[in-house]
């Protein structure tokens, strides 16, 4: 069983990322992927593109060398109530929507107020991932936030590129914590590469090692199924049409 998508990755238009849409979704392609997610960072990221990028993701088509795209946003979370930085009217037009805390751009609290931000995102209807919830730089209570991930429908994702960052703390030991919280929970996860190059695409070098170290169960991680993955997502558009946000 190999995984059929990956949907945490950037191109050029994130600023520090270096490869083309069309590059990065032939790679996937020949990686054997069925879908692919595109992820750029939004604005407040330094030498990201501006909004208008987003706006118009329409002219791509969603289908490029045989498989799918998903094109949307890794949003960044800002303040303790969990605000992301794109305006809803724009969140509306992307097909993923993943929101992160980046250290750079958000005042490291408490892991009380640090667990307040990202649960705050997760309760926003319009957001699909947690990305890299994993820096011990950003303390967070795992414990809460894998509850909230059940109840609010938002994924947790396992990121491979957390771990070998230098600058991101105890990546390891925090995915580790988070995976045996989300067995015991029975909660899903997703793996994403985070892949900043195409060679980098559905790369699990790191993360799959603890998956297996902590015997986690396949059935809960969505990257081996593309309509499990589609389903949780239409899932989060009706919750979302529902709550009339
Ligand atoms: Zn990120
Ligand atoms: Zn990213």
């Amino acid at each position: 069983m190999s995984f059929e998508l990956d949907v945490h990755t950037h191109t050029i238009a994130s600023g520090h990322a270096y490869g083309t849409l069309t590059e990065m979704a032939k790679e996937a392609a020949a990686r054997g992927l069925k879908l692919l997610g595109i992820t750029e960072h939004s604005h407040c990221m330094p030498g990201t593109c501006n909004d208008l990028y987003f706006v118009n993701l329409r002219v791509v088509p969603r289908e490029m060398f045989g498989i799918r795209l998903m094109l949307g946003a890794e949003l960044n979370i800002m303040d303790y109530e969990g605000a992301v930085d794109l305006p809803d009217r724009i969140i509306d037009r992307l097909d993923l929507r993943i929101a992160s805390i980046h250290t750079n751009l958000y005042r490291v609290g408490t892991t009380q107020q640090n667990t307040a931000a990202v649960l705050g995102a997760m309760k926003n209807p319009k957001i699909d991932i947690i990305g890299h919830p994993d820096d011990g730089n950003c303390p967070l209570d795992y414990e809460q936030i894998v509850r909230a991930s059940k109840e609010y429908h938002t994924l947790l994702e396992i990121n491979n590129n957390s771990m070998r960052m230098p600058s991101r703390k105890n990546a390891r030991e925090n995915i580790t914590v988070i995976l045996n919280l989300c067995k015991k929970y029975d909660v899903p996860v997703i793996m994403n590469s985070d892949a900043h190059f195409m060679t980098d695409i559905a790369n699990t070098d790191h993360s799959m090692p603890v998956v297996e170290q902590t015997d986690f169960p396949k059935e809960l991680i969505l990257n081996y199924s593309v309509e499990k993955f589609e389903a949780y997502i239409a899932e989060n558009r009706a919750k979302e049409k529902e709550s009339g946000k």
